[in-house]
């Protein structure tokens, strides 16, 4: 079977795209949070992440209220997940599955409004952020307010899903997640931006596909360029050893299918083109 694919985005902040790519310092970059409507023909409507929302908004704790402060972010009325499903005819009741590709505030930020569907999230990220101390995950940005009150009931691992193998045309990406058992949605391990990310490989109708790609990069020329963000942001998140090796096989699959829309969760330029397809 085969997904459509709508892409929105849920608020947005704006940042130097010297950080952002190492462009020029003093240009302002328009980062979206995109969040995808996913619908599948028997497993319903599915979730891409879920954006900024007001439950970041209203979040009290330190870390969030500096999170807040030093990265500032839009949320409109309009913005809104629910608005964003009535424009396709859908309601909040149509949901079925959030996705999360990775636990910060800008993907999960939404979740504490959202039905109760099952979330599926990677139990690798998990279980790392359980681990860490409270100072550890204020600086790995995770804010654990953020997950409504039943997510341990609601919660399912990425993981746990039935493991396939990615045929020749997917190299350098050689295995996935199966989402919905069909190989219409595959889930593909992005490590390096957090720990135990993933991206959704979307396969629609004739032969098409979309790869959402979440942070791995966050604009198209981090991926088509090698274009690496630029201090601090590049040692504070992008300069792993992990994000770069991703980062290179992105780039690698990009010049082996230059076809297939590749779209960071923040590059408004890839969701724009991918939205006017
Ligand atoms: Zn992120």
């Amino acid at each position: 079977m085969t997904v459509d694919v709508h892409l929105f985005s849920v608020g947005h902040c704006r940042n130097s795209a010297w950080f952002v790519e190492s462009g020029p310092f003093f240009q302002q970059l328009h980062l979206p949070a995109m969040v995808a409507v996913i619908r599948h023909p028997e497993a319903g409507v599915i979730l891409f992440d879920t954006g900024y929302g007001k439950p970041l908004v209203q979040a009290s704790s330190l870390p969030a209220r500096l999170y807040r402060a030093l990265l500032p972010f839009h949320v409109k009325e309009e913005d809104s997940i629910p608005y964003h499903l009535w424009s396709l005819g859908l309601s909040m009741d149509d949901i079925s599955t959030i996705f999360l590709s990775h636990f910060h505030p800008d993907h999960i930020g939404s979740l504490k409004e959202l039905p109760a569907v099952p979330i599926l999230h990677s139990q690798i990220g998990l279980t790392t952020l359980a681990r860490y101390t409270p100072l550890q995950r204020a600086r790995a940005a995770f804010f654990p307010e953020l997950l409504p009150d039943d997510f341990p009931t609601r919660a399912q691992a990425i993981e746990g899903l039935p493991r396939v193998e990615l045929a020749e045309e997917w190299r350098p990406f050689t295995e996935a997640f199966d989402v919905i058992g069909d190989q219409s949605l595959l889930a593909i391990s992005l490590p390096g931006h957090a720990v135990g990310q993933y991206g959704l490989l979307c396969r629609r109708a004739n032969n098409r596909y979309v790869f959402l790609v979440a942070d791995a990069a966050w604009t198209r020329r981090n991926i088509t360029e090698l274009a690496l963000p630029g201090f601090p942001a590049g040692v504070l998140i992008g300069d792993s050893a992990d994000f770069r090796d991703t980062l290179r096989k992105l780039h690698e699959f990009h010049k082996r299918r230059p076809e297939v829309p590749l779209v960071p969760s923040h590059c408004q330029q890839s969701i724009a083109s991918f939205s006017h397809e």
